[in-house]
Parts: C-alpha cells; sequence; structure tokens
C-alpha cells in the first residue's frame, strides 16, 4: 500500500484554497471541482474542470497547464475537491499518469476533508475516474 507522508500546514492550507476555489467558481454544471497545487518555491496553482458529457477536461489538466503558461518549474503538491461541499478527490487514473510524467515526485492530498492524507502520487491506486465516493484503500487503512 501506499507511503503516508506528513500532513503539513501548507498542505491544510492548499486543501482551504481548493475548498475556496470550488465554493466560489463551482456553481454550474460546467464547473464542479476545484484543483490546488503548490509549487516548489510556494505559489499556488488553482484552476477547475471543464465538465462535458462525455470528456472534457479535469482540473488537474487544467493546473497543469497553468502552472506551464505562467512558468512555474515543479509542482510539489496537489489536492483536489468537489462543488457543494464535496470530499476531496482523488485524481483519475488519467491525470495520475499526465501528473507523473511531468511530476514524478509530486504529492497528493485525498481522504476526507476532516481527516486528510497526504501519499505520494505515484502511490494512488489507479481508478477509472472522478468518484469521490471512491476513495483509495490506501485511505480507510490509514490509521491503523
Ligand atoms: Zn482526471
Amino acid at each position: 500500500m501506499g507511503t503516508l507522508m506528513t500532513m503539513r500546514d501548507t498542505d491544510r492550507a492548499l486543501v482551504q484554497a481548493a475548498s475556496a476555489v470550488a465554493k466560489l467558481r463551482c456553481r454550474s454544471v460546467a464547473h464542479t471541482l476545484a484543483t490546488a497545487a503548490r509549487t516548489a518555491d510556494g505559489r499556488v496553482i488553482s484552476a477547475v474542470n471543464v465538465a462535458r458529457a462525455a470528456g472534457g477536461a479535469c482540473p488537474e489538466v487544467v493546473a497543469l497547464a497553468t502552472a506551464a503558461t505562467q512558468g512555474v518549474g515543479e509542482l510539489e503538491t496537489i489536492v483536489t475537491v468537489g462543488d457543494r461541499g464535496r470530499n476531496l478527490v482523488t485524481p483519475c487514473d488519467a491525470c495520475s499518469h499526465l501528473l507523473l510524467d511531468h511530476f514524478p515526485a509530486l504529492r497528493v492530498i485525498v481522504g476526507p476533508p476532516e481527516n486528510p492524507k497526504v501519499l505520494p502520487l505515484a502511490d494512488l491506486p489507479q481508478q477509472a475516474n472522478h468518484d469521490p465516493n471512491n476513495l483509495p484503500d490506501v485511505v480507510a487503512s490509514a490509521d491503523t
């Protein structure tokens, strides 16, 4: 199973940043998820998804592209939250691969908002799509 990492104050702040973007900007069927990513030098990049009946763009991809647009060299930690107070959302399989291609050491915050966990993105169990109810096993077993 995955290697749990220490949840830092900056990680909690990142969850809050993503939650704030979700609350403020995810108010339609077009935008339902918000991502916040912290760069190696401490900047925070935020992004929302662009939803579509089939396909669309995940917020992690938009965040990655935004980072590139802003000249950010390295993303260190990423978190995605759902709209309407939904849980933290685990990146989908496609996004996980994409992010790992660019940032092999990326940390991801997952789990229930009141008790989030950090783990290496490389250790995330694979899953096909965004489903806030489909949390990785590592989170369920993390307290033991
Ligand atoms: Zn995705």
